[in-house]
């Protein structure tokens, strides 16, 4: 992309601004019941070497056999991803060691992917909206686990994860900050989860990025880069990114220069650390797996998918903006997880939206967030909100004791219309009680009746009285109008 970095993202050295440069590769673990070339089970947590084949140890004359679900699962996130689908890819033999690879290589996709380029939009919260390009996704299979912490002096194997099917995500070196890279892994994985092709439980490892960092001066060519490996979480992508560019300015200011190299991000120590010198593509003595047939579908199959896709997080971010008349701020909160999202249409459908997203954004997500709960086990229903909302619409309570009402429903649970009527939380629209509260408050404070002659701001404290006297329930309009009315205002 040419276009030019905002100036709040660059960041100071001791020899002027510098520019940060970011691509990253994401592994997705791919939702299917089986692995990538054999019918053992992806399920996570199971007894160790309990989801293992024949074909997962790599036992002799064993062969792989693709499973059709993880190839339907990548075609629909290239659709997703806005890129080209492959007819025709190859999978590849991406040779090394691991004790936890019993094959001594990984099949993979090296020179023929299944999926092209493609684009993910971000939008970011000052507004900026920015395209980061997808340079490919592939197949490939995960290796298994050493496990080093069972044992004094071995190390144990569970191959559990051995040949579970992953895609691997690589994207241009469009990121420009680290609020870029962070913005745009919580994209990729909300699109992931929508498609249901991922997950995206990073605590699971089914989503693990790694980040390639380099720094130069803006306008300049493409400086040294490193990687950082398998960096779990959104926000730990944010902080190694930040390190690791600070960390080469420091080099390249003192006069040195970077080496290309494998890092690794250590959250405790806030720093990164070198665990190999970068290898080279032709280190790993790729060739075409000769026990499998280059990939190939037709393009209906791609058409079929792409008919059945669901709707993704930008297209029913621009419905709501339409639909609901919402900000683009509010519709982009809602439609990050499908869930909150259709929690929020059966909130508004029929209602005022507007009322309906301040509820769900401000009062449930912030309720939610406080007890660490996501919205599939919200307390609160759908269907109550909605309930509470028609009371408010209605005039039955206040937006006030609407809050008192939440907090009940929140705890107790039961119909909002049905505890308004038993604990007698109506609010008071009879003028004739309410005037009566009024009278008193004016005749007990004459010196306040003066002062609000003189500055009608002072009516805000006649207001509070009534409603702390009315506990909360008289009608705050009606209240308002008749001290108008009663202090001559
Ligand atoms: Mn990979």
């Amino acid at each position: 992309m040419s276009t030019q970095t905002k100036p709040t993202k660059l960041i100071k050295g001791a020899t002027g601004d510098w520019e940060i440069v970011v691509g990253m590769e994401v592994h997705a673990q791919v939702t299917s019941k089986s692995k990538l070339f054999s019918g053992a089970s992806t399920e996570f947590g199971g007894e160790p070497n309990s989801h293992v084949s024949l074909v997962d140890a790599a036992m002799p004359g064993m062969l792989p056999v693709i499973n059709e679900e993880c190839v339907r699962q990548a075609i629909r996130t290239g659709l997703g991803l806005k890129a080209k689908v492959n007819l025709k890819s190859v999978f590849d033999r991406k040779n090394y060691f691991y004790p936890d690879l019993p094959q001594g290589y990984q099949i993979s996709q090296y020179k023929s992917p299944i999926v092209g380029e493609g684009v993910v939009v971000v939008d970011m919260p000052d507004g900026e909206s920015i395209r980061i390009g997808i340079e490919r996704l592939h197949l490939e299979q995960d290796a298994g686990k050493s496990v080093h912490d069972r044992h004094p002096s071995m190390s144990y194997v569970d191959l559990n994860r051995s040949g579970v099917a992953l895609m691997e995500i690589v994207s241009k070196p469009d990121l420009r900050s680290a609020d870029d890279a962070k913005a745009f892994l919580a994209k990729l994985r909300s699109i992931l989860r929508y498609l249901g092709t991922c997950d995206g439980d990073m605590e699971k490892g089914s989503l693990r990025a790694d980040v390639n960092v380099s720094v130069r001066k803006p306008g300049s060519p493409l400086g040294t880069r490193c990687e950082i490996k398998n960096v779990n979480s959104i926000r730990f992508v944010g902080e190694a990114i930040g390190v690791e560019a600070r960390r080469q300015i420091e080099i390249i200011e003192d006069g040195g220069t970077i080496d290309q190299e494998t890092r690794l991000f250590d959250p405790d120590k806030g720093e990164t650390r070198s665990m190999r010198s970068k290898e080279e593509a032709h280190d790993y003595r790729y060739f075409p797996d000769p026990d499998l047939l280059p990939l190939e579908f037709d393009q209906a199959y791609v058409d079929a998918l792409r008919e059945h896709l669901p709707e993704l997080p930008d297209d029913k971010k621009m419905r709501f903006v339409k639909e609901f008349a919402l900000s683009v701020y509010d519709a982009d909160v809602l439609v990050a997880e499908r869930a909150s999202a259709d929690y929020f249409e059966a909130v508004a459908k029929g209602r005022d939206a507007k009322a309906a997203a301040n509820w769900v954004i401000n009062e449930l997500f912030g309720r939610l967030n406080k007890v660490g709960k996501d919205i599939t086990a919200s307390p609160v229903s759908a269907a109550q909100l909605g309930a509470m909302l028609d009371l408010i619409g209605e005039g039955v309570i206040s937006g006030k004791i609407a809050k008192d009402l939440f907090e009940i429903v929140w705890s107790e649970g039961g119909d909002p219309r049905a505890i308004v009527e038993q604990r007698g939380m109506k609010q008071v629209t009879d003028l004739g009680a309410i005037e009566k509260v009024v009278d008193e408050i004016v005749a007990k404070n004459p010196d306040k009746v003066a002062d609000a002659k003189t500055n009608p701001k002072a009516i805000g404290w006649f207001v509070g009285q009534v409603m702390k006297a009315s506990g909360g329930k008289a009608n705050p309009q009606a209240v308002n109008d008749l001290l108008k009315t009663k202090l001559g205002l």
